[in-house]
């Protein structure tokens, strides 16, 4: 598995710089945004660097299937209200228009009772 010595989630995926975690197992850490948008916002993330969505292909087709179908499942754990009046925001931003500013691919998940915090 490929790791960024400089990159700050690779870190929190390795366990040296501290997060409150959300889920792990061999190819995934989720962890709780250190400035969250909405009552519930936690980051998922490969625990291979990987810079971006940009740079995903067929190789990572089962990774993101996984990291996908997990969320309905650590949403609700993490105190996401249930579909259809509850729910939950999924964002993946992308390269400097896309507003991406961690370069390591990762997915937002937000939700919880409007109004949130921004967003
Ligand atoms: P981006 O703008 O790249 O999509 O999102 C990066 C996210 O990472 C932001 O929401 C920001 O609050 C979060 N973040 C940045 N540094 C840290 C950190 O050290 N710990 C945690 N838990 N979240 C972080
Ligand atoms: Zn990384």
């Amino acid at each position: 598995m490929t790791h960024d010595p400089n990159c700050l989630f690779c870190k929190i995926a390795q366990g040296q710089i501290p997060s409150r975690k959300v889920y792990e197992d061999d190819q995934i850490y989720a962890f709780h945004d250190i400035h969250p948008w909405a009552p519930v916002h936690f980051l998922m993330i490969p625990k291979a660097h990987i810079a971006s969505l940009a740079q995903v292909d067929g190789q990572h087709e089962a990774l993101l299937g996984r990291m996908m179908t997990l969320v309905p499942k650590l949403a609700l754990q993490e105190g996401c209200n249930p579909y259809p009046e509850g729910g939950w925001r999924v964002v993946t931003n992308t390269g400097a228009e896309g507003g991406q500013e961690v370069h390591h691919l990762h997915i937002h998940v937000m939700g919880g009772p409007r109004p949130w915090f921004k967003g």
